[in-house]
């Protein structure tokens, strides 16, 4: 989201109707810009550049890739204070998603979420298993987690999750 020239042969005027067309997303139509959005967001705070109504102009104006190939969309730390704090009743936490599923279907999810994916259908668990809680689990005769991402594996493999490509 840096500050470059924008020409207008570039933007998609369809992106803000592709985006508000999934009806978690339908109410960024009365955003009218005020902020409140950004000025509670724990994540604004730490990287003043996220900024969630700066992503909702650029969604509105049609800055179709920039937006959905912008690390920023995968920031949020889904606390949903945005949504508290808006006057027009706009859940960016929901607009976030809906970014997040079309960026994820193009090719631009970001490795370590693709990484975490394979993970989970592997274990369960996103992130890796150290060799000494293997151990320690034994140790104290707790079942093994090997196998545990059956279900996961099934559910990523119904939704299709496992198909997605990262960006490299
Ligand atoms: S708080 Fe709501 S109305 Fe204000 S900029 Fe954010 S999304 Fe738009
Ligand atoms: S849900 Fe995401 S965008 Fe909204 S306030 Fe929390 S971190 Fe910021």
């Amino acid at each position: 989201m840096s500050n470059k020239i924008i020409r207008t042969a570039e933007l998609d005027p369809n992106f803000k109707f592709e985006v508000t067309a999934h009806e978690s997303a339908r109410d960024l139509n009365y955003c009218f810009a005020c902020g409140s959005c950004s000025a509670g967001c724990p994540i604004h705070e730490v990287f003043p550049d996220y900024n969630p109504r700066k992503l909702a102009k650029m969604i509105k104006l049609g800055l179709r890739k920039e937006v959905l190939s912008s690390d920023y969309i995968w920031y949020c730390a889904t606390c949903r204070t945005c949504e508290q704090r808006c006057p027009q009743k706009v859940s960016f936490f929901n607009v976030l998603n809906v970014l997040k599923n079309i960026a994820a279907k193009e090719g631009y999810a970001p490795t370590a979420w693709v990484e975490q994916t394979k993970q989970v259908m592997q274990t369960g668990i996103v992130f890796p298993i150290e060799e000494t809680c293997v151990k320690k689990r034994e140790q104290l005769s707790l079942p093994s987690l090997k196998g545990e991402g059956k279900k996961a594996k099934k559910l990523i493999e119904t939704t299709g999750l496992d198909e997605i490509e990262s960006r490299g």
